[in-house]
């Protein structure tokens, strides 16, 4: 999973409804003809009623004589609890001859089911999550929507459920569609027909792995390495194309393919990309992983702010194919819904990943070796929010209880201590071996079938490495609570790394806390409160509109260049011009005059520049005689091409 925060609020679709009784019966003799043990699941997306959809099952045999039906608390790579249950309304239980069972609720997300053995089939209603008046929003990549006529979100896991000890049994899901309808996913339809699919699927596990949009399709199809890759984009206003993600998505996934050792462990992969024009309820965007495919929730703004946005997501989102996928625990294999235990590699699920993510680019040319080396100093920068002394394997474990707010550090630190890692194997190895060798070595050993045993793991590492001074590493950074070698380990690489230092700046007047963009993308300074000294001297006022820098128009493209260039090259001696839009004041003699209209007048603020001393943090220098040793190890671990 993967997010960025944003801003609440989102539509209503509401529409009555008649019954479709002929599709139901339809499916109930198709049902029945068929004489395999599955689940049998059919839902009509004609028939939206109050914002909800029906869902119909037909169960498979059951001899018990109570079961309890479960629709999941809990969903693979969200860490967190999203209580599906909710969103069930209208639960009812019939045996064979129509007649209703008792069902008894027992808590959110368990329905208890009386004289089961005669249970023939079951209806309930759900509500979607993403514009739901219940509260308690849940990160929309692993919600549902349902947008009458314009889209449907199908998170299968808020559709649909399981019996107790019965996740292993086969899925049929039936979907009756609008005939322009078309349902992205990674699922290979058993059946499509116009208004009509359906999907076959081995048990709940894999059911739950594999979200499906429904909607009027905008798809590309890329072929990277043997395996179709789907590109579907929902763009209400049409703002950005599946063919313009995909064209920017080609390059970073062939350099994963290349990463990955040339060839992918799949066949087929799913992008399905939601873009909303409305702000995000979960206060969050971003995406969630499965298997084969990846759900986005973005906005829909210009394409060009959204590219890099989405070449880093769809990066990271797509390396989970290695992990979890095809390297986890019995944890995540034998995911339980209702009462799930948690893993404690969330440092290799999350934080490898998002690591490979930046990695892969900086490997094969597509991120300079600078700016590869920034996206390191958020990183150091973002985790020194979390609580560093807590080991990662404990944090892991208990991310859905006492260490929750420390989740987001999986991102951070977790990147961070893939980074150190892969340092060390790289040096270990005079630069013949990293970490990516090392989780490709992995894929191996388990699988997408085969787990590992929590406690085993980091033995197996050292095993399959060859390096027992790999333990040492997972015991004291990972395991225990020492903090991150950084400085000896930068130093492998021929870089000084410290955590703070004074340094010699020119300032602007730190305005850059301040800024933020209005709705014509002015950049707007909006608070004064960090203006240092230099800052004052100039005269900001808060609201003002920064127009020009040294006559240069401030916009979105010049901003980087403006804002960052000039403190980097200006020298004492220089003048800084900024020009602003200020509110004109009311004159002072009249007092009766105001400024409703909010008349701007244009304003020249202009001083003299000042060096003056500031801490920055995490600062790399290069060394200034870097040993051979220390050369050979920085290659390998930024140039790809020099590794084999
Ligand atoms: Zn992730």
């Amino acid at each position: 999973m993967n997010n960025f925060s944003f801003i609440p609020e989102l539509f209503s679709a509401k529409k009555s409804f008649i019954i479709c009784c002929f599709f139901v019966a339809a499916f109930f003799t198709k049902g029945i003809a068929q004489k395999e043990n599955a689940y049998f699941f059919s839902v009509d997306l004609n028939e939206v009623k109050d914002d909800q959809l029906r869902v119909n099952l037909l169960v498979p045999k059951i001899k018990a004589k109570t079961i309890v039906y479960n629709i999941p608390k809990i969903v693979p790579g969200t860490y967190s609890i999203s209580d599906f249950g909710r969103f069930i309304t209208d639960f009812k239980a019939y045996d064979k001859k129509g007649k209703e069972l008792v069902v008894n609720k027992l808590d959110e997300n368990r329905w208890e089911i009386q004289k089961s053995n005669k249970l023939k089939r079951i209806s309930y209603w759900v509500e979607d999550t993403w514009d739901t008046e219940k509260g308690n929003f849940i990160f929309e990549p692993a919600g549902t929507n349902i947008e009458e006529k314009k889209s449907f979100v199908i998170n299968t896991f808020g559709f649909f459920g399981y019996f107790d000890d019965m996740k292993l049994i086969p899925y049929k899901l039936t979907f009756e569609k609008p005939e322009d309808f078309y349902g992205s996913t990674a699922l290979i339809a058993e059946k499509s027909e116009p208004g009509f699919d359906t999907y076959s699927i081995d048990s709940y596990v894999d059911l739950a792995d594999s979200p499906i949009m429904y909607n009027v399709p905008d798809t590309t199809i890329l072929k990277v390495g043997g395996a179709d890759v789907l590109v579907s984009v929902y763009s209400p206003n049409q703002k950005l194309t599946s063919e313009y993600v995909g064209e920017n998505i080609a390059e970073i996934l062939e350099a994963q393919r290349k990463y990955l050792g040339g060839t992918l462990p799949i066949k087929k992969y799913a992008f399905i990309i939601y873009l909303t024009d409305k702000p995000s309820k979960s206060g969050m965007m971003g995406a969630l992983e499965h298997s084969y495919s990846s759900l986005y929730f973005l906005p829909e703004i210009d394409p060009k702010y959204l590219t890099q946005s989405i070449r880093d997501i769809a990066a990271h989102e797509f390396f989970h194919i290695v992990t979890p996928l095809n390297i986890h625990s019995e944890e995540i294999q034998y995911f339980d819904f209702i009462e799930p235990k948690m893993s404690k590699h969330l440092w290799m699920y999350e934080g490898v990943t998002e690591y490979f993510a930046n990695h892969v680019q900086v490997s094969y040319g597509l991120l300079p070796p600078e700016e590869f080396i920034e996206t390191i100093r958020t990183k150091l920068n973002q985790a020194s929010a979390f609580n560093d002394t807590v080991p990662f394997t404990i944090m892991s474990e208990q991310v859905l209880g006492k260490y929750e707010d420390q989740y987001g550090n999986v991102y951070e630190k977790g990147a961070l201590i893939g980074l150190c890692l892969d340092i060390r194997l790289r040096e270990l190895s005079e630069g013949k071996y990293g970490l990516r060798n090392m989780m490709l070595d992995l894929s191996k050993v388990y699988g997408k079938s085969k787990a590992f045993k929590d406690d085993e793991l980091f033995d197996k590492i050292v095993e399959i490495t060859g390096f027992p001074e790999i333990r040492a590493f997972f015991t004291k950074y990972v395991e225990g609570s020492e903090p991150l070698p950084l400085k000896e380990y930068f130093a492998k690489v021929g870089f000084i790394y410290k955590e703070e230092a004074k340094i010699n700046e020119i300032s602007m007047g730190n305005i850059l806390s301040g800024l933020a963009l209005d709705k014509d993308s002015n950049f707007v300074l909006q608070e004064v409160e960090n203006l240092d000294d230099f800052g004052k001297k100039m005269g900001y006022q808060q609201g003002d509109i920064i127009t020009k820098i040294n006559g240069d128009t401030l916009t979105l493209e010049t901003a980087r260049e403006l804002l960052m260039g000039f403190p980097a090259e200006a020298k004492a001696g220089d003048t800084l011009t900024v020009e602003v839009l200020r509110l004109k004041e009311p004159m002072e003699e009249d007092e009766e005059e105001t400024n409703e209209n909010g008349e701007k007048v244009l304003v020249v603020l202009q001083e003299p520049v000042e060096v003056t001393e500031k801490t920055e943090y995490h600062i790399f220098e290069g060394m200034e005689n870097p040993t051979e040793e220390q050369i050979k190890v920085l290659r390998s671990w930024l140039f790809a091409e020099e590794e084999e």
